[in-house]
C-alpha cells in the first residue's frame, strides 16, 4: 500500500510475550504489501523506573546523565523487537535516535528536533528490512550530547520520522483503542471518537489527554499527516487526527469509515493532575506587580497557565494571586518568588499540589450558545467547587480539588450527552 509508520508505547512492549505479539503484527503489515518503520518506547514502567533510581543515587542529577539513562530504556525495547521480528523470517535492524537521524537542540530532557535525516533508515528501507528506532531521544546538533524530547516524546519520534519520509500515515499503537471522550481510565463511559482535528487533539493534550504528545500533534497539523491512534491488542480501526473531518481524501485507503460531515460540538473531557496551584499572597495592589511575579517565573524556566487575581483575604488594599504551573516545578518557581518577596513586600507564598484541571474541548463551542452554562451547571450539581477558570475559542478549563477529578470529569461527560452505552475497555498499563 505503501509506508507507514507504526510506533508502539510502552504497554505494548511491557514483556517478552508483548514483544513477540507486536513482532508479529509488525510482519503481518510489512507481508501486506507495505513498507513499514517502527518506532518504540521503553519497556511498560522503564522510564519511571530509571528516573527513580536517578534520585536514589543524586538529589540533582544532571540533565546529559539524565538523559543518557533514560534513552537506555528505549534501546532495550529496540534491539528486543528486532530480535523476535529477526525470529519470524523477516529481517529488522535497530537504530537509536541518533542513528535515525533524530537532530536536536541541547536542551536536555525537552530537546526540540532541529532536523531530520533518515538516510540509514531509508537504506535499510530499500534494503527490504524493518527499521526500528528508539523513539524520545536524538542527538544535540552541537554538542553531540544524546538528548530526550520530554516525557511521551516517543510519538514526536514517530510523527517526525513519518514526515521526513512523507509516509501515508503515522500508527500509533498503545493500550486503549482510539481516542476517546474522555480517559476511559478514569470514565468508564467514555466513547471512542472515529475521527478528531488536529486542533482539538493539540487542545485536549494540552489540557492532559497524554493518549498522545501535545508537540507530535503540532508537528503532524504542519506536515498534514493523518496520525491513526490504535490498539496493539485488538484489530479494531481506531481513531485518525487529521486536519478537516469532512475531508476523506487521505483516509480513502486507511479507514473504513465515511467522512464525519458535520463537526461534533464538544470533543471531549480532560484531566491534569500533573499541577499545583501557586498563591501569592497580600500582593500590593499597585501597577506593575504582576508584571514582576511574572517576570521572575519565567526567569525560573517554568511555564505556567491558569491565572486569577482576588481581592486578599489579608486586607483590602492587597491581591492574592494564583497560578498553576507543572507540578514538578511549583518548588523551583516557589523558590525564584521567595527571593523578590522582600523587594516586592508580598505576605507569602502558598503551594497547593492537591488539584486537578478539569477541561472541555470542542471547536463547535465557537458556534454554540449554552456551552458554559451546561457545563458550570453539571460541576455545580454534582457538588464541586470550582477554585480557577479559564478559556481560549475552544476550550474551557476549571481547577479544582484533586479528588473531585473523576466526579467532576464523569459529570461533563454525561451532561453532553458523551455516555456510551458499553463501558470502554484499557487493555493493559499502568497509567502512570
Ligand atoms: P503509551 O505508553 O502507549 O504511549 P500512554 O499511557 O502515554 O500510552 O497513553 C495512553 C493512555 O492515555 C490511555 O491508557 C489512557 O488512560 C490515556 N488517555 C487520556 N485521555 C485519553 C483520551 N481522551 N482517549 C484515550 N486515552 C486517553
Ligand atoms: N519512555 C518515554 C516516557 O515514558 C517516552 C515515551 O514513552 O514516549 O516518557
Ligand atoms: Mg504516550
Amino acid at each position: 500500500m505503501g509506508l507507514v509508520v507504526a510506533k508502539f508505547g510502552g504497554s505494548s512492549v511491557a514483556d517478552a510475550a508483548s514483544i513477540r505479539r507486536v513482532a508479529k503484527r509488525v510482519v503481518d503489515t510489512k507481508k501486506a504489501g507495505n513498507d513499514v518503520v517502527v518506532v518504540v518506547s521503553a519497556m511498560g514502567d522503564t522510564t519511571d523506573e530509571l528516573l527513580d533510581l536517578a534520585h536514589q543515587v543524586s538529589a540533582n542529577p544532571p540533565g546529559r546523565e539524565m538523559d543518557m539513562l533514560l534513552t537506555s530504556g528505549e534501546r532495550i525495547s529496540m534491539a528486543l523487537l528486532a530480535m523476535a521480528i529477526n525470529d519470524l523470517g523477516m529481517e529488522a535492524r535497530s537504530y537509536t535516535g541518533s542513528q535515525a537521524g533524530l537532530i536536536t537542540d541541547s536542551s536536555h530532557g525537552k530537546a526540540r528536533i532541529v532536523d531530520v535525516t533518515p538516510d540509514r533508515i531509508q537504506q535499510a528501507i530499500s534494503e527490504n528490512a524493518i527499521p526500528i528506532i528508539a523513539g524520545f531521544q536524538g542527538v544535540a546538533r552541537e554538542t553531540k550530547d544524546i538528548t530526550t524530547l520530554g516525557r511521551g516524546g516517543s510519538d514526536l519520534t514517530a510523527v517526525a520520522i513519518a514526515c521526513a519520509l512523507q509516509a501515508d500515515v503515522c500508527e500509533i499503537y498503545t493500550d486503549v483503542d482510539g481516542i476517546f471522550s474522555a480517559d476511559p481510565r478514569i470514565a468508564p463511559k467514555a466513547r471512542q471518537v472515529p475521527r478528531i482535528t488536529y486542533d482539538e487533539m493539540m487542545e485536549l493534550a494540552a489540557a492532559g489527554a497524554k493518549v498522545l504528545h501535545l508537540r507530535c500533534v503540532e508537528y503532524a497539523k504542519r506536515f498534514n499527516l493523518p496520525i491513526h491512534v490504535r490498539s496493539s491488542f485488538s484489530e479494531k480501526e481506531g481513531t485518525f487526527v487529521i486536519a478537516d473531518l469532512a475531508d476523506q481524501s487521505q483516509l480513502v485507503k486507511l479507514s473504513k469509515q465515511g467522512a464525519v460531515m458535520e463537526q461534533p460540538i464538544i470533543a471531549g473531557v480532560a484531566h491534569d493532575l500533573g499541577d499545583a496551584k501557586i498563591t501569592v499572597v497580600g500582593v500590593p495592589d499597585r501597577p506593575g506587580m504582576a508584571a514582576a511575579i511574572f517576570q521572575a517565573i519565567a526567569d525560573s524556566g517554568v511555564n505556567m497557565d491558569m491565572i486569577v487575581q482576588n481581592v486578599s483575604a489579608s486586607g483590602a488594599t492587597a491581591t492574592d494571586l494564583s497560578f498553576t504551573v507543572p507540578r514538578a516545578d511549583a518548588a523551583k518557581a516557589e523558590l525564584q518568588l521567595r527571593k523578590i518577596q522582600a523587594d516586592l513586600q508580598f505576605k507569602d507564598v502558598e503551594t497547593d499540589e492537591n488539584i486537578a484541571k478539569v477541561s472541555l474541548v470542542g471547536a463547535g463551542m465557537r458556534s454554540h450558545p449554552g456551552v458554559s452554562a451546561t457545563f458550570f451547571k453539571a460541576i455545580a450539581a454534582a457538588g464541586v467547587n470550582v477554585e480557577m477558570i479559564s478559556t481560549s475559542e475552544i476550550r474551557i478549563s476549571v481547577v479544582i480539588r484533586a479528588e473531585d477529578a473523576k466526579t467532576c470529569v464523569e459529570a461533563v461527560h454525561s451532561a453532553f450527552g458523551l455516555d456510551a452505552d458499553g463501558e470502554a475497555v484499557v487493555y493493559g498499563g499502568t497509567g502512570r
